[in-house]
């Protein structure tokens, strides 16, 4: 993204501070993310996908890291019952436990707590508490992610053209957002970065006129990597015009692949010993999924130039208001 174009985003206001043309284009995009929490549970839960809550506390949450993506400013740990606990990066490790047990196809409605670099107020795309529509399956294959999300964001698309009319004209958005065609087209990262050098995201997100899948993004250890061909299977959903909604993967189960990355990454063995246990019992079960961020998404459909207009109390990195 142009560094110009960047700092002319003006950073969402909270409600109280909004006049009434600004409060009646809150209430549209409310309406309208509305419509995509019901359409895509709905979905899920037709699929046979179980719906789970979300936790805000506990032990093991995402590492963060290495994903060459992340700005995290603070990691929020607290005491209780004498157990260091931390706020939901995101539910990735529970996800995994769920769904190699009790749950094998579930989703949740995940409250995230990322506090984001205050310098990421600017690029419109990032909040230090959003929700992700996080799922994950048994049906271990990127390409049965793939469909199953391209199925579930057309039917959005398709059903919000009919019943959303006077909210998607208020936004401008009613003759700009098409149903996408499918299959989404597939491109491995490193062929992206050949072209666009490191700043593939913003030039891929520019040049599209579809959804596309990009795949093979090296990051967290936890999802799957080759061990022959080094290419990792995972994938990260750019709409045209916005960029990365979605990321998700293939995860590791394998006890040996997953001590190993965490190992080569550096990051804190102790905090992962149940799903290393579960591992090395042979408990873990090939999954794959990934999380939907419900504010970039509404966020794309709307058409805002900062997703914290999705939110009715916006969380813009660098500034707290009272609510
Ligand atoms: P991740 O696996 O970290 O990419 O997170 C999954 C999804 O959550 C991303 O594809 C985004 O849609 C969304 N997301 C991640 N970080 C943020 C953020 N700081 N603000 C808003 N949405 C985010
Ligand atoms: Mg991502």
């Amino acid at each position: 993204m142009k560094q110009q174009t960047v700092q002319l985003i003006e950073i969402p206001k909270s409600l109280d501070q909004l006049s009434k043309a600004e409060l009646e284009r809150k209430a549209c995009i409310g309406k309208i993310m509305t419509y995509t929490l019901s359409s895509l549970t709905n979905t899920f839960v037709k699929k046979g996908f179980q719906w789970l809550l979300p936790v805000a506390l506990s032990q093991s949450t995402d590492p963060l890291w290495p994903d060459p993506g992340a700005s995290i400013e603070k990691r929020i740990e607290v005491d209780i019952y004498g157990k260091p606990v931390r706020t939901t990066a995101s539910m990735i490790i529970h996800k995994l436990i769920a769904a190699s047990t009790a749950y094998p196809k579930l989703f949740i409605l995940s409250p995230n707590i990322r506090i984001e670099k205050a310098e990421r107020a600017k690029t419109g795309k990032h909040i230090y508490e959003f929700t992700q529509l996080d799922f994950g399956t048994t049906d271990a294959t990127s390409k049965a992610v793939f469909s199953l999300v391209e199925d579930a964001v057309c039917t959005l698309v398709k059903d919000l053209k009919r019943d959303m009319k006077e909210e998607l004209t208020a936004l401008c958005r009613c003759d700009t957002l098409k149903v996408p065609k499918t299959p989404f087209k597939i491109y491995d990262r490193e062929d992206l970065e050949a072209k666009y050098g490191s700043d593939w995201e913003a030039g891929v997100a520019q040049e599209i006129t579809e959804p596309v899948w990009v795949t093979n993004i090296p990051r967290e250890f936890y999802d799957f990597e080759d061990a022959k061909t080094g290419k990792w299977d995972n994938y990260d959903l750019f709409m045209p015009q916005f960029g990365e909604v979605l990321s998700g993967a293939k995860r590791e189960y394998e006890y040996m692949k997953i001590l190993t990355k965490i190992e080569r990454d550096q990051v804190k063995k102790e905090n992962y010993s149940l799903v290393l246990k579960m591992a090395k019992e042979g408990r873990l079960k090939p999954t794959a999924g990934g999380g939907i961020g419900m504010e970039r998404l509404v966020g794309w459909i709307a058409g805002v130039k900062h997703i914290a207009e999705c939110q009715p109390f916006p969380r813009v990195p660098g500034t707290v208001h009272e609510l």
